[in-house]
């Protein structure tokens, strides 16, 4: 069995291209897909798949962790650079969807699972709507508090929200208030059994994201997401250590090497690894064996297309460590026209149970994505209140 050509499908979903990849074998109908989105840098990710495509083609697509080495290691350059380590992990997906077609099974059957009867999901404030979730100002409270409501009347039993402003590195009591009454009016609205996130996007310096902490650690958040960048591990560390809410981070970080670094630091109680960056599912099992080390909970970030969820999933029914699923379900109204999934959703509670069919899943409509082309990603260019640069 040989890989005779690995192609990517660009699909325009407003905010971000997905960038599906279709791994073809010699063997009539047997093919595997992968996603290697990768928001802001498609072109990027898609000319480094085709570089890496030069390795692996002609090799037997069910060697995994062997291709894995190659693409990782071969042709000089490691696979840590976050668009290389994407383009490897939309390959190694595809090669895990080969893998369960070959042996008639999904993939979480693969690696032992399923382990659990059912994984729970949560959404994004407004279901993953770009202007809901990203740009409602946190000063409005009463609106934070309607998306919430939304959120449960959904089915969700549990929701993430950007309820923290930029900052610059230092900044006195209003945006600490702000933060705390949109928390306070979330929690009024859904009360104590629905778990609320809260996701500062990596946006506070170390100071600012403990000063956040503390003000709403009294609001019982289920988690605390990125407070500061991951490069401050002594800082996610120090804010670890200072609050009983679980901090959550991992998103940004590729390389196995700095998942240790990070968890050895007790930078977190949840790892947030991205399965289309972190080496793809070859690489997330590494990381999760490594967090058993630590007892540290798994939440995939998975805001991207269909593929990464359905990845996200398999993992999870393979993984006891896992706790809940991210999705999207209204970035664009005709996400589902793209994709059909092996899992089925049950509306009250948002959980899903297992997927039935063979690898992960999943079968991409290829004349869908064609009536979404690639368009450039709507700009973020984040300037702070004194015209300084800041972080999206
Ligand atoms: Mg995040």
């Amino acid at each position: 069995m040989k890989i005779t050509r690995i192609e990517t499908h660009v699909c325009h979903a407003r905010m971000r291209n997905w960038i599906f990849v279709k791994v073809l074998t010699d063997q009539d109908g047997l093919y595997g897909w992968g996603e290697a989105t990768l928001e802001w840098h498609t072109r990027g990710v898609v000319a480094s798949i085709e570089d890496i495509s030069e390795l692996i083609i002609g090799e037997d697509p069910r060697r995994v962790e062997h291709l894995w080495q190659m693409m990782h290691r071969q042709h000089f350059w490691h696979g840590n650079g976050i668009v290389r380590a994407t383009a490897i992990a939309g390959i190694d997906l595809a090669l895990w969807d080969i893998m369960g077609k070959v042996a008639g099974m999904p993939c979480s059957s693969l690696w032992g699972g399923p382990v659990r009867d059912h994984v729970r999901t949560y959404c994004h404030l407004g279901g993953g709507n770009m202007e809901d979730f990203y740009e409602t100002p946190v000063e409005n409270a009463a609106r934070f508090a309607d998306l919430a409501r939304q959120a449960v009347a959904d089915g969700f039993t549990a929701f993430k929200s950007m309820a923290v402003p930029s900052t610059l590195p230092i900044e006195g009591l209003k945006p600490i208030r702000a933060a705390e009454k949109a928390v306070a009016a979330m929690r009024e609205a859904v009360g104590d059994d629905i778990d609320i996130m809260v996701d500062c996007h990596a946006r506070p310096s170390p100071a600012m994201g403990m000063q956040f902490a503390k003000a709403l650690e009294p609001y019982g958040l289920y988690f605390f997401e990125e407070p500061c960048w991951p490069e401050s591990r002594e800082g996610l560390a120090a804010i670890a250590a200072a609050v009983r809410t679980p901090i959550a981070t991992g998103e940004r970080v590729t390389h196995l090497s700095e998942f240790r670094d990070l968890f050895m630091a007790g930078a977190c109680a949840i790892c947030q690894l991205d399965i289309t960056h972190c080496g793809g599912l070859t690489g997330a099992r590494r990381v999760a064996a490594l967090a058993e080390a630590w007892r540290i909970a798994l939440a995939p970030h998975n805001p991207q297309g269909p593929v990464s969820t359905a990845a996200s999933l398999e993992f999870g029914f393979s993984q006891p460590s896992y706790i809940i699923c991210e999705t999207v379900h209204h970035d664009v109204p005709w996400r589902q026209d793209v994709v059909s999934e092996g899992f089925t959703v049950e509306k009250v509670g948002r959980i899903v149970r297992p997927n039935t069919r063979p690898g992960l899943g999943i079968e991409i409509n290829e004349a869908e994505v064609r009536r979404h082309p690639f368009q450039q990603e709507i700009l973020q260019r984040v300037f702070l209140s004194d015209g300084s640069v800041g972080d999206w």
